[in-house]
């Protein structure tokens, strides 16, 4: 994301304990620098999550235009995640179909940090609603966080996955993935959910690997529906490489592995 943008609070936290600011600074500033970072560490193509929460985290619509660009340095490789956020934009049916042009491919919501709930368009947020149908119209899939947030002012009673439920009733070929798998608090509302819609994925970012059995014991089951995912370089994620390491030594069979690291991500973000 454009550090610039982000909140002085926000920043602080991200910064927190981190060694390696610098590389994530010079990554951000220059695509070519992170896709030789990522040659290195055996990644072939990776999500670049950004979103739009002024208020809580000062990220603006602009990240959309800045991540936009950023990725066309390696569209096949860098996938760019953008965000509209209602009230930020005039239009925000529009905004969804003016940043699908850009190459945005995917839209992240993430209510703790935006102060909505995700089935809000059920209580009058038809600004929300026209995001969903409009994403839903450009098959863009649609990453909403759930789980814990510890950034200043995150208002955490967003965050619980039930409140997708609506939403994978009400927009039936959206592709709706839960970031962070309701970690660490609504496991089992994640994994609910994921098996009883179709079109409803989870990622584990942000899921420290020596939890995600304890988290999730039953993974295989829903092998097809789960992505990989770091959350690197958010507070706490420190190696991207280390954690699929971790992940690796799990005892999960081979071919669910592998649908987790790869095959999934690739069916639904084809080149
Ligand atoms: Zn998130």
């Amino acid at each position: 994301m454009p550090d610039r943008m982000v909140k002085a609070s926000a920043l602080d936290l991200i910064k927190r304990g981190r060694q390696d600011y610098a590389d994530v600074e010079r990554f951000s500033a220059d695509p070519k620098a992170f896709l030789a970072f990522l040659d290195t560490i055996g990644v072939e193509r990776a999500g670049l999550i950004n979103y739009v929460a002024p208020a809580i985290i000062g990220l603006t619509p602009e990240v959309n235009d800045w991540n936009a660009k950023y990725c066309s340095a390696a569209p096949d490789r860098l996938i760019a995640f953008g965000g509209v956020h209602p009230g930020s934009v005039p239009d925000p049916a529009m905004e969804v179909d003016r940043i699908a042009k850009l190459g945005i491919r995917a839209i992240k919501i993430h209510p703790s940090h935006q102060a909505l709930s995700p089935n809000d368009y059920r209580h009058g947020n038809g600004s929300l609603a026209a995001i969903y149908e409009r994403a839903q119209a450009n098959a863009m899939p649609v990453m909403i966080h759930t789980g814990t947030s510890i950034f200043p002012g995150a208002r955490n009673l967003h965050a619980q996955p039930m409140l997708c439920d609506d939403v994978s009733i009400d927009y039936p070929n959206l592709v709706v993935i839960l970031a962070h798998g309701g970690r660490p608090l609504w496991m089992n509302e994640a994994f609910f959910l994921v098996r009883r819609h179709k079109n409803m994925y989870m990622d584990i970012s942000g899921i420290p690997p020596h939890k995600l059995m304890e988290y999730f014991p039953r993974i295989e089951d829903i092998a097809d529906k789960v992505l990989w995912g770091t959350d690197w370089p958010s507070p706490g994620v420190t190696e991207m490489k280390v954690n699929v390491e971790k992940f690796n030594a799990l005892a999960i069979e081979p071919a669910a592995k592998r649908k987790i690291l790869y095959d999934n991500a690739a069916r639904l973000f084809p080149r």
